[in-house]
């Protein structure tokens, strides 16, 4: 633990910075530790540059032979469901995840033990007994299936407005400015600059930025973090047909040559679904660098035509079928495609968190709790997640897919 200095307050007060998925959830359970917070976010928490800044992320439990996180979605998802139901807002759909290979399906089957281990089962089903089920799904190529029921999508971008209005709720302070870290003294970070150019101080700091990570340290962290483009097309479903509404249609993903996903569309069950956005198509490659702050995000012709041709493939009614919006979002991607959370090298009382790697958002809840103890127990940040085990990559990022994909299966 962080010594603090005596003072009327005398609870530990840590400035979080990012009210994305990562910090949002930090600041909350830091609150829930008897800790004072101050949360920062320079555009909002949830905004259109923030990688949890879209309408939906998959929350699934099959991740290959990676217990922990396997242990932090289930975690995570509980939390997920007990704060929606105190909120009275809701954040999470359950539609179930159908997994799709049409090459190798290690990383499946090394999931399973784990999953029924956490009460988060997925089953084999033979492609035919698939085709049966959703007709409205072409299977052809696919060599094994699994569907894993407990699966959903959480609604991103409110989720992260809901999380800092309980975080206010709760007595902590949120605050819209930009900083920078301040200068280190001795083994301590001293403080914030905000871009008014005023100080702020806690007694410690959690960096929880996204994508601008390496931006902000560029000497600790620098190219460990690379942000990368993505695009994400909604396309328009035919006038009054439930087919591929999320009450019909689970999740999907497809691993062939590329690894392709999608959230189907209306999930006007409750009427508030982010399925009126459309049916989510999604390519999982990494692509071009961006630049989190300057860049325009409009999407390209040729992503457009990849996106249409694995829905023409997958889903043939749908061929066609017209765009009716477009996102372009970015991954925060580490090396090996693993989350990044440590002290930071040279402060014993500031800690860095990010990497989400396109698999971050719906950790938020366990991975809050992770670094909450750190902070406060003072325990070491885990082997796996540390700064020391990521050296910039030579060639494009890691999927932690495909991470998962070279592990030999349990
Ligand atoms: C297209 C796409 C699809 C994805 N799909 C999934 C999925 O299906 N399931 C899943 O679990 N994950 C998914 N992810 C990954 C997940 O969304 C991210 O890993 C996660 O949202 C990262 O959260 P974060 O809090 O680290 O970063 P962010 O959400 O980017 O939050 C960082 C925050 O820090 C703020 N900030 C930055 N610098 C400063 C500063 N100097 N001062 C003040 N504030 C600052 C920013 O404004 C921002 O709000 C996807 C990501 C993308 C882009």
């Amino acid at each position: 633990m962080v010594g603090s200095p005596a003072r009327l307050d005398p609870r530990l007060h840590v400035a979080v910075v990012g009210a994305g998925a990562f910090g949002g959830w930090t600041a909350l359970a830091l609150l829930g530790r008897g800790a004072r917070v101050t949360l920062f976010d320079a555009w909002g928490p949830g905004n259109s540059r923030a990688s949890s800044g879209g309408e939906s992320r998959v929350i699934r439990g099959m991740y290959g032979p990676d217990p922990l996180y396997t242990e932090w979605v289930a975690r995570s998802l509980e939390v997920w469901q007990e704060a929606e139901t105190r909120w009275g807002t809701r954040l999470f759909h359950k539609t179930g995840c159908l997994w799709m290979f049409a090459t190798d399906d290690v990383y499946a089957r090394a999931s399973l033990p784990l999953l029924e281990k956490v009460g988060l089962p997925a089953v084999e089903l033979t492609v035919a007994a698939a085709r049966e089920r959703w007709p409205q799904i072409e299977f052809s190529g696919i060599r094994t299936v699994f569907f894993e029921e407990q699966a959903g999508y959480l609604r991103a971008r409110r989720a992260c407005q809901a999380v800092a209005a309980a975080v206010a709720a709760q007595g902590g302070e949120v605050r819209s400015a930009a900083v920078r870290p301040g200068p280190l003294r001795g083994h301590f970070l001293g403080g914030l600059t905000l871009q008014d150019g005023s100080r702020f101080e806690a007694d410690a700091y959690v960096f929880a930025c996204g994508p601008w990570l390496g931006r902000l340290f560029p000497t600790e962290v620098g190219e460990r973090i690379r942000p990368t483009r993505q695009e994400i097309f909604f396309f328009g479903t035919p006038e009054g047909d439930s087919r591929f509404d999320s009450a019909n249609l689970p999740i999907w993903m497809e691993f062939g040559e590329r690894i392709f996903y999608g959230i189907p569309g209306s999930g006007s069950v409750d009427g508030q679904g982010d399925g009126a956005r459309g049916f989510k198509v999604a390519d999982d490659t990494r692509g071009e660098p961006i630049d989190p702050t300057g860049d325009e995000r409009l999407p390209t012709a040729v992503h457009l035509a990849e996106a249409r041709e694995v829905l023409a493939r997958r889903f043939p009614v749908l061929a066609g079928a017209p765009v009716v919006e477009a996102r372009v979002c970015q991954y925060e991607n580490t090396p090996d495609g693993h989350l990044l959370v440590d002290r930071h090298p040279g402060a014993d009382n500031a800690w860095l968190v990010g990497g989400g790697s396109g698999h971050g958002f719906k950790l938020g809840p366990a991975l809050g709790e992770h670094v909450a103890g750190l902070v406060v127990d003072g325990v070491e940040p885990l082997p796996q997640f540390r700064l020391a085990h990521r050296q910039p990559p030579a060639g494009k990022p890691r999927s932690q897919f495909e991470a998962g994909r070279r592990e030999p299966p349990l």
